[in-house]
């Protein structure tokens, strides 16, 4: 059963809402704090004013095998983001705005006709800028049934105080760990603080959720799912990474080593990142998570198919 289902018939989810879009006044939904007055229509950084936007939604089975099962996992892909990564390979919808304004009836009926079409979950990506609007829709969806799991599908700069708002209500979460490096951070996302963000958020994830749940049919029930892209010349930071995963989380962190970076978007006019990764440099990535004692890592495709550049 679905975590936000108890609070829902308890009365509680309501008061999360109330919550959640009190802080749309003097918008403190993300770390970026921009006080900004989202009720009146003011945007933001994540140029989000009260409603929030789609790009597409449909079942997805690109996801990792948990979330997918045999019937895939249920995407809803929100407009905009709270980040400005220069290499973002969604950036059409993260960066340039490509998709169309929803109310919360809209959200829950495209929530709704996810688990008509039999999906595992409903994976939120992109949620950061829009948790208040996906609560809305949320309580209206399960006014008409919603009970699958719902995955909260970030760029993992979510702040603390949003996430207490979700506790009881996310089932998984699968956040981004992008960078080790405040610098690096800023000058590929804009966002100096990502890395001491991220790791608040991500203890405070698992506080909640725990480790990763996987049912006798390979299926995600709850639990947290980490996602680190690694990028060329380490630019990720991923040793770092791994070592904190491993030493102050959990090393039963299930975590999806990616290797599929490839420039796009402004990726070109930074030095390094006008490339695809290395066989090795993959290879250094997963050796490191091993090294650092993580075990649960997401079955990686062979390095032939992933297009990874030859040596
Ligand atoms: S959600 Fe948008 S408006 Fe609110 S603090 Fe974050 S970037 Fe700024």
């Amino acid at each position: 059963m679905a975590a936000y289902l108890e609070l829902c018939h308890s009365g509680k989810l309501r008061e999360r809402i109330e919550a959640a879009v009190s802080l749309l006044g003097s918008c403190s939904v993300c770390p970026r704090s921009c006080g900004v007055n989202r009720l009146a229509g003011d945007p933001g950084k994540c140029r989000t004013p009260r409603e929030a936007m789609v790009s597409s939604y449909g079942p997805h089975f690109g996801e990792e095998a948990p979330l997918v099962g045999r019937h895939g996992s249920g995407t809803i892909f929100f407009t905009n983001c709270n980040l400005e990564c220069l290499f973002c390979q969604n950036y059409s919808i993260s960066q340039l705005g490509d998709g169309e304004k929803v109310n919360k009836e809209e959200i829950a009926y495209r929530m709704l006709s996810l688990q008509a079409k039999g999906c595992h979950n409903i994976n939120l990506v992109s949620p950061t800028h829009v948790v208040p609007q996906i609560l809305e829709a949320l309580e209206t969806a399960v006014e008409s049934g919603l009970h699958l799991p719902l995955v909260y599908n970030s760029g993992g700069y979510d702040s603390v105080e949003t996430l207490k708002i979700l506790d009881g209500i996310v089932d998984i979460y699968m956040p981004d760990m992008k960078y080790d490096d405040a610098d690096i951070a800023k000058e590929l996302s804009g966002i100096e603080s990502y890395p001491a963000m991220n790791k608040a958020a991500i203890k405070e994830m698992h506080r909640q959720v725990g480790d990763l749940e996987i049912n006798e049919e390979g299926v995600a029930q709850r639990g947290l799912l980490v996602r680190h892209l690694v990028l060329p010349h380490g630019l990720a930071g991923t040793k770092g990474i791994v070592n904190f995963l491993s030493k102050e989380i959990s090393p039963n962190t299930y975590v999806n080593i990616m290797a599929q970076y490839h420039p796009c978007y402004k990726a070109f006019q930074i030095p390094g990142l006008e490339q695809r990764i290395s066989p090795t440099e993959f290879r250094e990535a997963l050796s490191l998570a091993r090294k650092a004692g993580l075990s649960r890592l997401d079955k990686a495709l062979p390095i032939g198919i992933l297009g990874i550049r030859s040596e």
